[in-house]
């Protein structure tokens, strides 16, 4: 790229800075009745909560809802649903005020409710259940690191997430306080990987990466990378923080290289943000 594209590059940047969003399927919908920018749609319960606080995915994560009675003030629960929410020993249950305002209260069969919503039968083994589904921990030479092909490997940073996946492969360890990755961990996980040079990706998941605080996780980012110039960093379960935690956007991050699969890419504000740092399309 020569002076002249840079310049252009920059020149465009800032512009895509400033402008409102534009859902790139529907433009005609950028704009609401009143004139003013779309928000994301918010259950009644919600309705006073200023804006800054809405986009603030620490208020968003200080606000979840768990328990049957909250979640029932906002959707209409099936006996099946209430079944599950009531179930002792159930996989941890916790939906941002954003993620759960998406549901359609009354459609038992919405998918976004189908993936964070318990029922009965959540609780019920089956023929070739197995906890660790996916084999990781047999795989792992250093707690939360998993390697399983040759040249790239899971780094686990956290259990926690923004919102609870009744889908979630690593269930046995996600949503467990007692269960999460310290320092230590992090660092032997980098020892790992600076004793194997093979490794070229780092995906870098958890648990909900961008659960954590901005400093911690950016440390975090900045270990693979200063390995080795060809390492990449990638974000796993981007699909799920950037859907439940739409608020939070990766201004905190513009200083890390991260690679992002641009796919993955789905809420407006993020999508916004990842296009400034030039890693969307
Ligand atoms: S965000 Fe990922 S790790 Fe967390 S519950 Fe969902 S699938 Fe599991």
């Amino acid at each position: 790229m020569d002076a002249t594209e840079i310049l252009k590059s920059n020149a465009a940047a800032a512009a895509a800075a400033d402008a409102a969003w534009v859902n790139p399927r529907d433009p005609a919908k950028a704009v609401g009745a009143d004139g003013q920018p779309l928000r994301s749609r918010r259950a009644p319960k919600w309705a006073d909560v200023p804006n800054e606080q809405w986009d603030d995915w620490r208020w968003q994560l200080s606000n979840r809802v768990n328990s049957l009675e909250e979640i029932g003030e906002i959707l209409e629960l099936t006996d099946d649903e209430r079944e599950g929410l009531s179930a002792d020993g159930k996989f941890r249950v916790d939906i941002t005020p954003y993620f759960i305002s998406l549901i359609d209260p009354k459609d038992p069969n919405d998918p976004i409710r189908r993936q964070v919503i318990p029922v009965g039968s959540e609780q019920q083994a089956f023929t070739a259940m197995m906890e660790d589904s996916l084999g990781e921990d047999r795989h792992s030479p250093v707690p939360g690191l998993v390697h399983r092909y040759p040249d790239r490997v899971l780094m686990l940073v956290t259990t926690q997430c923004a919102s609870y996946c009744r889908y979630c492969t690593r269930s046995r360890i996600v949503g467990d306080p007692t269960q999460n990755f310290n320092s230590k961990d992090h660092e032997a996980q980098l020892d790992y990987l600076r004793r194997t040079p093979q490794v070229r990706d780092v995906l870098i998941s958890g648990g909900d990466g961008l659960t954590l605080a901005p400093k911690l996780f950016e440390k975090i980012l900045r270990g693979p990378a200063s390995l080795d110039d060809g390492t990449q960093n990638l974000l796993g379960c981007i699909r799920t923080s950037m859907g439940t935690l739409g608020a939070r956007t990766l201004k905190e991050m513009q200083q890390v290289e991260v690679v992002v699969a641009p796919s993955l890419l789905t809420e407006g504000k993020v999508y916004q943000k990842a296009q400034q740092l030039g890693m969307g399309k």
